[in-house]
């Protein structure tokens, strides 16, 4: 019996592996993408940033091109006004004029505004490229260990349960079947340690004859409550043995 108890011990280490590798199944794959998803985000944040830089610089070149046209007319009518006769065109050409230098100074106050865009701009362009520069190197470093870590986990599995069942087939058949109807339904927890005279899977208070059943190790015990089975924890040596 005592080596039962002890074969019960060692597979639930073992499914205890499983269901860290289950959990790694779960959990890797997210800081995968998260990893992928830092690197889109920062792509995608710097080619908006670029793009509206693009945008602004179109419309500043824009506007410095309508100064040059309203400065061309300007000049145009400046050569005009020597060769004017009457007062009344002379006037009419002078206000001309004020009107269109009112203008670029108009557009010149924009363009003066949309420097102060474009510096927030360029400042955001490199806030963005050195997060980028970062969410590339992060995925450079753990993109290929995390995924040989999870191209290994099923293996890891497979070979973890096959050390299992060597294991199981030791034990009679209605044990087994017991163990494994346990580790299905009871969250990957078949054997349970007692643990201040309580089930350590359901936290039920174990009974006095039944404490006493646990000590002697002559029989398979299991919790009232969750049916689980009770062992009673296992000195160090042992435990090192087990594995
Ligand atoms: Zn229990």
């Amino acid at each position: 019996m005592e080596e039962r108890l002890r074969t019960l011990a060692a597979m639930q280490k073992l499914d205890d592996k499983i269901g860290q590798y289950r959990i790694l199944q779960d959990v890797l794959p997210k800081q995968l993408n998260e990893i992928n998803e830092k690197v889109e985000q920062a792509t995608i944040d710097l080619l908006a940033g670029e793009t509206e830089k693009a945008e602004l610089n179109k419309l500043q070149r824009a506007l410095e091109s309508e100064i040059k046209t309203h400065q061309a007319q300007i000049n145009k009518y400046a050569t005009q006004l020597s060769e004017i006769k009457t007062n009344k065109e002379y006037k009419a050409l002078n206000s001309e004029i004020a009107y269109l230098k009112e203008k670029i100074s108009e557009i010149e106050s924009q363009l003066l505004e949309h420097i102060d865009t474009e510096n927030e701009i360029k400042s955001r362009i490199v806030e963005y490229k050195k997060v980028l520069g970062e969410a590339e190197a992060n995925k450079k470093a753990k993109e290929g260990d995390l995924k040989a870590q999870i191209d290994t986990l099923e293996g890891k599995i497979e070979s973890t349960r096959a050390e299992r069942n060597k294991l199981a087939v030791t034990l009679p058949v209605a044990l087994i079947k017991r163990y494994g109807n346990l580790i299905k339904n009871k969250e990957n927890q078949a054997v349970a340690y007692s643990h201040d005279g309580s089930c350590g899977g359901c936290g039920f208070v174990i009974r006095q004859q039944m404490r006493i059943e646990l000590q002697l190790r002559k029989k398979v015990v299991y919790c009232e409550n969750c049916g689980r089975i009770l062992l009673n924890p296992i000195p160090e040596e042992d435990t090192q043995q087990a594995e």
